[in-house]
């Protein structure tokens, strides 16, 4: 079974800067940095890490090399990503000396995806393989549909969320991974139990998994709701949580590990991406997150 993460790719730069630029204001940084970023590369880094065999699709436009540079050093398989005319995608990040950032998005290559394009990858891919997407990307409505015509297993972040999302037929959708705001902007309802039991009746055949920041996560799939508290860790930044659990949940998953187990993992993995600095850079290997569930059992 494989894998395909039609996903975003960015370069990130990131300025460190004594306080966000207000408007007309000119103003220098103290230092930047260009690191490989993008919600789609966080999760296919989390997945191969975890063990998965990934597929990454979509298109990359100039200045992409450090970023398949990345993705093929780590094991993740380039054949179906694309060699656009225009430029990457990429976000320019301020962070201040406090640690909050402000974030400028600019979808570039990854919103010159087609839809022949994704015909064209998804026709690759067989029944039972794996779809992992986000919402960084043009033609989403194409995949999902695609995906679910050849009879991969969709598993949609709606992140970051748009209203036009909803317009899409979710219920084509197999998993579904979202953080508590974007379960309060896809259902108006902020406790996690409402939230789980508002998509549930909206979507009865969707699994859901709501992660909850430094509470954990709770999953409701297979007739079950799972909670799993966070590992207690020093949060030094908490950039590709999300991204680090969505990967090693669906690794888990795919290797045939119980839900249980799957969550458990899931939570390691994220709480050492939360305990270290960067996106990608945070995601640990699958032995560290073996060792901090070991650590975890004997204590
Ligand atoms: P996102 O990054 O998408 O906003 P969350 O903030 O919910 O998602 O974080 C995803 C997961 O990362 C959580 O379910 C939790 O397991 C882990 N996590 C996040 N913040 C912390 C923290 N402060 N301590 C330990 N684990 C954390």
């Amino acid at each position: 079974m494989r894998i395909l993460n039609f996903g975003s790719l960015n370069l990130d730069y990131v300025y460190q800067v004594p306080h966000f630029l207000t408007p007309g204001e000119t103003m220098a940084a103290s230092s930047v940095a260009v690191v490989p970023g993008g919600k789609g590369l966080n999760q296919s880094i989390a997945l191969v890490r975890a063990g998965a065999d990934v597929w990454h699709a979509g298109t990359v436009g100039a200045g992409s090399d450090v970023l398949t540079e990345l993705l093929a050093s780590s094991g993740v398989n380039l054949t179906w990503l694309k060699r656009g005319e225009g430029i990457q995608g990429s976000a320019i990040i301020q962070v201040t000396p406090a640690g909050e950032n402000a974030i400028l998005l600019c979808g570039g290559s990854n919103r010159e995806i087609t839809a022949q394009q994704v015909r064209e990858t998804i026709s690759h891919f067989d029944c039972g393989d794996w779809l992992i997407l986000q919402n960084e990307v043009s033609c989403l409505k194409e995949m999902v549909e695609e995906g679910k015509k050849r009879g991969m297993h969709v598993v949609l972040n709606p992140s970051p969320f748009e209203e036009k999302l909803l317009e899409m037929n979710i219920g084509l959708i197999d998993w579904l991974f979202i953080n508590e705001v974007e379960g309060r902007q896809m259902t108006g309802i902020t406790d996690p139990d409402g939230i789980l039991n508002a998509l549930h009746s909206r979507y009865p055949q969707i699994s859901t998994v709501l992660t909850l920041g430094k509470e954990g996560a709770v999953c409701d799939a297979q007739g079950t709701r799972i909670y799993q508290p966070a590992f207690e860790v020093k949060a030094v930044d908490t950039t590709a949580a999300g991204d680090t659990f969505t990967g090693y949940f669906i690794a888990a998953y795919t290797q045939g590990r119980n839900l249980r187990e799957c969550m458990l993992r899931a939570t390691a993995a994220s709480a050492i991406s939360v305990s270290r600095a960067g996106a990608s850079a945070s995601i640990p290997l699958a032995a560290q997150v073996d060792a901090m569930l070991a650590n975890a059992s004997n204590m």
